[in-house]
């Protein structure tokens, strides 16, 4: 099968579904994504999305305190202008039918770790379900958006699929990309004019993660694939405070439950287990400290006590107050036994947010002709070394707006209408069963490496085990792949390899331990003029 359209977007959390409703404005849409629509990071969002609409607040103020967590790796044009558009954009999500939670007829403003002022709109404690609901529900209204389910993107197509015209690697087009129906397992080629990638997170990279089992990293690894450059792989930020669950707790088996930085935000105090408040031993903001701190603090206390958890301590606010704030997260305590307007919550840390990825400039586009990003997968340079909680929907929802109009200067200045021809997708090959429990012996094998040598601190020596390890699995795994007919989980296998690989490629470049990169050989900030972005691209593309 082979399908044509203006514009393929990839992904259907806020990014993708936002530049789809731009976009449609003035082109045909095809939007795929991997599971059902609503299956993102976007819909466990619960803490909310930043914007200055207090009028105590100020521009000025969120654009300090996101240069203060982004530890001088931020990108000042990139934070301003994000900063700036927030409003605009948050207005869009409110047309569309978004309802942030009010309180006296104003937005209820929340505070959350390392933000100076009240800033997080939010729909209590879920607040990207509903911000997903809106969207879907835009989308489904646009008769030419397209969305394809159970559709995994496999490949970017560039000109190398197109052996008749193949040209210099440094000036590549994407027409596109292969996808396998996961429905009919069977490969096709969606071929558009321009492609949009808004894939999301890799946190599956890690044993323990609060993202969704779609965050496998698809999209930084089919750009690096393709050749564009992806920039800051290594500031991966852990949340601090993910429920430690049962290991026997099915529910949680891929994903860890999070528990929003809002508790803290909210009046929650962390103790070790055996009822002590530590944070003031490492910072001045105690519990609110950006979220870097709070984890490395908590790890350091759980290794230096050798427990598996720490308390989040919440009982000393209003019991209906906590029900009401935070409806979410006491009903799914309640679910494992505990009760959080009575009982200390155990929280552990887990991977969580990518500010690395695919470098774009201040209009979303990517370093390959045709390609546009948005949203998770994308460095913009808002986040620096670390990003600021809440910033990262807002970020998602600026970039796709922009994308949209980088888009329409594209088709409005592009004479294209007659699309390259694109070869079949080749599957020759068969695998055993035998064969598929290899792969999810790997993606264990990934997730515990990453975890153990690669996670919240870090060595030369850690660093180079994960190496070595991550060779070899790529090799087995690309023998595999070559050999085989595809299917999702080698597929994902393939692109969790990459992206651990491209982690630790990078934090073996940062000798410095700065935001969200810590490392123990060199446990300070390099001298200014060292500063800089780490840069990786793919040079066999
Ligand atoms: C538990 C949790 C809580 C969070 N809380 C907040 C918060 O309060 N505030 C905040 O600002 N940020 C928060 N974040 C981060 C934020 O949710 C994400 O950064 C943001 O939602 C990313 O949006 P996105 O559109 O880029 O990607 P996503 O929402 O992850 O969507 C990615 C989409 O791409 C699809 N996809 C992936 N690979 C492929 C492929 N190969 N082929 C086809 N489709 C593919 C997926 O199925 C999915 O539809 C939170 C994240 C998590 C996990």
């Amino acid at each position: 099968m082979s399908l044509n359209t203006d514009v393929l977007i990839i992904g259907s959390g806020i990014a993708g579904l936002f530049a789809a409703l731009k976009i449609s404005e003035y082109a045909d849409v095809i939007l795929i994504t991997k599971k059902n629509t609503a299956e993102s990071n976007t819909n466990y969002a619960q803490g909310g999305i930043a914007a200055v609409i207090d009028k105590n607040d100020s521009f000025e103020k969120h654009i300090k305190d996101t240069l203060i967590a982004g530890a001088g790796l931020c990108n000042i044009q990139a934070v301003e202008s994000i900063v700036k558009e927030a409003p605009e954009r948050i207005n869009d999500l409110i047309e569309i039918g978004t309802q942030f939670t009010r309180k006296n007829n104003a937005f209820d403003l929340a505070k959350e770790g390392g933000h100076s002022m009240s800033r997080i709109l939010h729909a209590k404690d879920l607040t990207g379900k509903e911000i997903e609901r809106a969207l879907i529900k835009a989308v489904s209204e646009k008769d030419n958006i397209r969305i394809m389910e159970n559709s995994l993107a496999i490949d970017l197509i560039t000109e190398h699929h197109i052996k008749t015209n193949k040209e210099k690697s440094d000036n590549l087009n994407c027409w596109g990309a292969y996808v396998f129906d996961c429905l009919k397992n069977e490969v096709y080629k969606i071929v558009s004019k321009a492609t949009v990638l808004a894939t999301g997170g890799l946190g599956q990279v890690y044993l323990h993660t609060t993202n969704p089992i779609i965050a496998t990293g698809d999209g930084f690894a089919m750009a690096y694939r393709a050749g564009a450059v992806m920039t800051n792989m290594e500031f991966i930020q852990f949340h601090p405070t993910s429920l430690y669950t049962p290991k026997d707790f099915k529910e949680f088996e891929s994903k860890s439950f999070l528990i929003s930085e809002a508790v803290r935000g909210f009046g929650g105090l962390l103790r070790t287990k055996d009822g002590q408040l530590f944070m003031h031993k490492y910072d001045d903001r105690k519990e609110l400290a950006p979220r870097d701190i709070v984890a490395r603090a908590i790890d350091n206390e759980l290794k230096k006590n050798g427990d598996d958890f720490v308390y989040l301590d919440i009982t000393h606010k209003n019991s209906d107050e906590i029900i009401e704030h935070f409806p979410n997260i006491y009903s799914t305590c309640l679910k494992i036994g505990i009760d959080i307007t009575k009982e200390f919550i155990p929280v552990v840390p887990a991977a969580h947010y990518a500010c690395g990825g695919v470098a774009v400039d201040l209009n979303g586009k990517t370093s390959l002709n045709r390609l546009f990003a948005a949203g998770e997968v994308t460095m913009t340079g808002l986040h620096g070394a670390n990003r600021l909680a809440s910033n990262s929907l807002l970020e998602a929802l600026v970039y796709a707006h922009r994308v949209g109009v980088s888009i329409k200067d594209l088709f409005q200045s592009d004479d294209t209408t007659i699309l390259p021809q694109i070869p079949e997708w080749d599957d020759s090959g068969a695998l055993s069963a035998d064969e598929k429990i290899l792969i999810s012996h790997s993606i264990n094998e990934v997730k515990q490496t990453m975890w153990d040598y690669v996670g919240i601190v870090r060595s030369d020596l850690r660093l180079e085990r994960a190496e070595k390890r991550m060779k070899n699995l790529n090799e087995e795994t690309d023998k595999l792949y070559k050999k085989t007919k595809v299917f999702p989980k080698l597929l994902e296998l393939r692109n969790l390899i990459t992206c651990s690989e491209l982690i630790i490629k990078s934090a073996q470049m940062r000798k410095e331990s700065r935001g969200l990169h810590y490392t123990i050989d060199y446990p300070s900030l390099a001298l200014n003029d060292l500063v800089k972005n780490t840069i990786i691209k793919n040079d066999n593309s």
